[in-house]
């Protein structure tokens, strides 16, 4: 599933190729891809709207419109944001086709179905998306040592799980969890409870900056995004635990462990994080 890193390349792709740009008609095929309102509605208030900016919060994309509506999109598992000229060839599982002003088109395939768009009028109140239950994005200034003491420090859930709860901080799962843990030294599985003021401090200057280092590395130009299918995540290879059990360590060189917390996989190493 996609994470903040790949979510936000996905805006930066995409953002610069259609600001400005009018949608001239919108085509829904899986109806139920679209959660809010109607998919016929979605489809009648988006026509001859303009794109006025892009913009992400946690794992959800954000598309404003100069009238004040604004799309939002969450691509859960396998879901997908082209941009295309009108005569590409359309991915298999395209379910929603935006045709914009300069005769390209957004389009949105998403394999597995459980992508989800919103469209919300100006000041129109969310309880329907989830992104004004989002906690603090972890490359704003609100993420101190100070804030996850007091969101988590007497939770007894395994701090992997806690860095995981889009509540307390946006945008991070299972792959950048693990990475952001053996960065920092510290045993996933250990209860939140029982981080120190020195863990916590740690953990607050090690999220920004693996996620910021990630999304450097994940840098792509719009063609490469293209000829890829935007499955191409470049920051890959520069993943040091995450899906590397059995593989050294790369710090000490002992083989990297795997267990399951909360249902899902982690990577870690029992040396570097005791
Ligand atoms: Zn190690």
């Amino acid at each position: 599933m996609p994470e903040l890193p790949e979510v936000e390349t996905i805006k930066r792709v995409i953002e610069p190729q259609i600001q400005g740009l009018i949608i001239d008609q919108v085509n829904v095929k899986r109806p139920e891809v679209v959660a809010y309102p109607s998919s016929d509605e979605f489809c009648g208030r988006l026509a001859g709207q303009t794109v006025s900016h892009m913009a992400r919060r946690g794992k959800f994309l954000i598309i404003q419109l100069n009238s004040g509506d604004r799309i939002i999109l969450h691509l859960r598992m396998t879901g997908c944001l082209l941009l295309t000229p009108a005569d590409y060839p359309e991915e298999k599982h395209t379910h929603i086709i935006f045709k914009l002003s300069t005769g390209k088109e957004l389009r949105f395939s998403d394999m597995r179905r459980f992508g989800r768009f919103w469209l919300l009028a100006k000041d129109e109140a969310d309880p329907y998306s989830g992104v004004e239950k989002l906690g603090i994005e972890p490359l704003r200034s609100e993420l101190t040592a100070e804030y996850l003491c007091t969101r988590l420090g007497k939770r007894k859930k395994a701090i992997k799980e806690c860095l995981l709860d889009q509540s307390v901080v946006a945008g991070i799962g299972n792959i950048y969890s693990d990475e952001i843990l053996f960065t920092a030294g510290i045993y996933p599985a250990r209860p939140a409870g029982s981080l120190n003021r020195e863990e916590w401090k740690r953990l607050a200057s090690i999220i920004p900056e693996r996620i910021s280092y990630f999304i450097e590395t994940n840098a792509i130009t719009p063609e490469e995004y293209l000829e890829t299918k935007g499955q191409d995540y470049r920051n890959t290879p520069f993943l040091q635990v995450y899906g590397q059990a059995g593989k050294p360590c790369p710090k000490c060189g002992q083989a990297l462990c795997r267990m399951v917390i909360g249902g899902r996989s982690s990577v870690y190493c029992s040396a570097c994080q005791p």
